[in-house]
């Protein structure tokens, strides 16, 4: 039975553990092993050319994986203007054909997805693991998108009409949404906005994250290739200074949807105010600096097990991974002892190895200040454990996963987009000021509880700011039509992103009041 309902299915993505699935996969990925790319501004579907850099791998600065060229004035030019006249068309186009491309695009991506998590591997450092899930996210973002477009789009809704005459209501696109996605999703959040904007009959211009452009540039291929026009969807990559900042000032854009940080979700929001033309929305998913409330009757070996994979996985590089652990008095002392041996079980290291639990972070820059965080932790804190970096990580950007006791959350004035998780003790007594210390970050995207106690779980839910409340579980890896995701307050705009309401801010509306 396909709980999903009748009109779609969630991606299965690859177990590796079964040889059958496992051995193609493997196989096909050898086909990548020598690859590079070489990618550009995709404009009217064209790459244009310019000068170009080269793109090294976060696990190891020696591997080229290809040559990337920015977008320079006239490009950004060129994919505004062409996008706008696109527009009319696009949206006048019936929502069933729009979104056959993207039923089609999710295809594409499972039929290419050797190539793509070959490029997440080597252009983001992504483990392999966290390859094969971004795939499944992006084909099941496109089909999600594009089922409840249909159901929202085929028809207008009908009004009642007290005094006789016909009253629907007409849902279409707002123009040329910006898209600017991250690098720590470079192939699902970016698909994931421009498949939202694409579906209800929006034209996009696509800015990557500067890191991952050539997965970006891939994507936005594939997309063409499933029959979105060219015109329709426009690929930019650069920076955020010189293309973000021209694209979101421009007078002619209909909306904006953008993942990262916090203060630039502020920038951009700033921008919009200030420029000519309509109001218009952004929908931002941004930082948090969530926490996880562990009480004591919480069983402390699923404890241990939730707190590494949501600190750990990904190198503590997503926006829900778990920065705060709060653990009652009582059972500190046995989930502390238990973590410092888990984590030494960690596998650290090229995400060429499929088993490899935690890779590089994305740059220099990061792994700089991660690493001075620690340094500065250790000062502040009493140190927990500190992974040792095996032999081979020192030719890309890795962090040791760590793990710090601090008195407060107060010690940490932003958000540590890295394996560094903070380790509070609290007593039963106390769980108000828990409440009030998380809630005091202004934050509000991810929380995990550890309980037994129901109504005392319930109790931390409701009174903690939240967008997605984990339960005895770990608290990352939000799945698309189940959980939906993203934060309230500093965390983000909603509408969540894989949720039934997303699309509803990237239309605008109609009525149509017909007397005649
Ligand atoms: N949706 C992802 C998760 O639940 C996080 C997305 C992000 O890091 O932006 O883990």
């Amino acid at each position: 039975e396909n709980i999903f309902g009748p009109e779609r299915k969630n991606s299965q993505g690859i177990n590796l553990n079964i040889i059958s699935e496992s051995t193609p996969f493997f196989q096909g990925l050898d086909k990548y092993k020598t690859t590079t790319w070489t990618a550009g501004p995709l404009v009217n579907g064209e790459t244009l050319s310019g000068e170009t850099k080269d793109v090294v791998s976060p696990f190891n600065t020696d591997l080229v994986v290809g040559k990337i060229a920015f977008a320079d004035e006239q490009a950004v030019e060129l994919a505004l203007s062409s996008a706008e006249a696109a527009f009319p068309a696009w949206c006048n186009t019936p929502v069933e054909v729009r979104t056959e491309a993207l039923l089609k695009l999710a295809d594409l991506l499972e039929e290419n997805r050797e190539e793509l998590i070959a490029l997440c591997t080597r252009e983001a450092g992504k483990s392999m693991q966290d390859g094969i899930d971004e795939v499944r996210e992006a084909v099941d973002f496109c089909r999600y998108y594009a089922v409840n477009a249909r159901k929202m789009m085929a028809k207008p809704e009908l009004l009642p009409g007290p005094t006789g005459e016909r009253n629907e209501l007409y849902l279409e696109g707002r123009g040329i949404f910006v898209c600017i996605s991250p690098w720590n999703f470079p192939l699902a959040i970016f698909l994931g906005q421009v498949t939202a904007a694409l579906a209800v009959g929006n034209t996009v211009v696509a800015k990557p994250a500067e890191q991952t452009s050539i997965v970006g540039y891939r994507a936005t291929q594939l997309a063409h290739e499933a029959g979105i026009p060219k015109e329709v969807l426009q690929f930019l990559p650069g920076t955020g200074a010189t293309v973000g900042a021209a694209i979101t000032s421009d007078e002619r854009i209909g909306g904006v949807c953008f993942t990262g940080s916090t203060a630039t979700a502020k920038l951009i929001n700033r921008t919009l105010a200030m420029r000519e033309g309509p109001i218009i929305p952004l929908i931002a998913e941004t930082g948090g600096q969530n926490a996880m409330v562990v009480d004591s009757t919480s069983q402390p070996e699923q404890v241990v097990n939730d707190v590494v994979s949501s600190s750990f996985t990904s190198a503590g590089q997503r926006c829900s991974a778990l920065r705060v652990l709060f653990l009652q008095e009582d059972i500190a002392e046995r989930v502390i002892d238990i973590m410092q041996g888990a984590m030494d079980e960690l596998t650290i290291g090229s995400p060429h190895f499929y088993k490899t639990d935690v890779g590089p972070v994305i740059d220099a820059a990061a792994a700089a200040n991660l690493n001075a965080h620690i340094e500065h932790l250790k000062q502040v804190g009493k140190l927990i454990k500190q992974v040792e970096l095996p032999e081979g990580t020192e030719h890309g950007h890795f962090v040791a996963p760590t793990a710090v006791e601090i008195d407060s959350i107060k010690v940490l004035e932003k958000e540590h987009f890295g394996p560094i998780l903070h380790v509070i003790r609290y007593k039963s007594s106390e769980l108000e000021r828990v409440i009030q210390e998380i809630n005091s970050t202004n934050f509000g995207l991810t929380l995990g509880i550890h309980s037994r106690n129901e109504s005392h779980a319930l109790k931390l839910a409701d009174k903690i700011r939240a967008g997605n409340v984990y339960i005895n579980r770990n608290q990352i890896g939000a799945v698309v039509g189940v959980q939906p995701f993203g934060g309230q307050g500093l965390s983000g705009t909603g509408p969540k992103a894989g949720g039934p309401h997303y699309l509803t801010r990237f239309i605008t509306e109609k009525t149509h009041t017909n007397n005649i």
